[in-house]
């Protein structure tokens, strides 16, 4: 028969262990979000560049064909037709409309980059927080600072 402040020595055991391996699986989880956030963000950008190098390419042939149309060889310089100005209007209205497009496409991708740096999530409670709190409204927990988000918002 086990004495009475053994068992109790041993619960309590038990009960402090299990709070640490609590809290230690929720900075795992919280570590794990913040590089989450860290890898999109890395993803984004590649993304990022590589629709802006699209968006150079679009305007270098819009140029070209706006140079070519100019001096009206489009056709002969680049077909060995003869020239007339329709298939250079054509191929300039294209390329308007696949620059618009790739706009659309890098606004998108800016505007999520900007959430994604912004967000605030509470570590406990996944809450998401505003900018300039410290502590969760939710929970009370202590809020980390979040990924890169020194860039913009000039202090006044
Ligand atoms: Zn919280």
């Amino acid at each position: 028969m086990m004495d009475e402040n053994v068992k109790k020595f041993l619960k309590s055991i038990s009960y402090t262990a299990t709070i640490a391996a609590e809290e230690a699986k929720a900075a795992v989880q919280s570590a794990g979000k913040a590089i989450n956030q860290k890898t999109e963000l890395a993803k984004m950008n590649v993304e990022l560049l590589g629709l802006q190098a699209d968006m150079e390419e679009i305007f270098c042939e819009l140029g070209r064909t706006l140079f070519l149309m100019n001096t009206g060889s489009y056709n002969s310089v680049l077909h060995g037709e003869a020239d007339t100005e329709e298939p250079a209007r054509h191929r300039i209205n294209t390329l308007l409309v696949q620059a618009g497009e790739k706009q659309q496409e890098i606004d998108f991708l800016n505007a999520k980059v900007k959430t994604t740096k912004g967000i605030n999530i509470c570590p406990v409670c996944e809450r998401a927080c505003e900018d300039e709190d410290v502590f969760c409204p939710a929970c009370g927990a202590k809020l980390e600072v979040p990924v890169e988000k020194n860039d913009e918002k000039p202090e006044v």
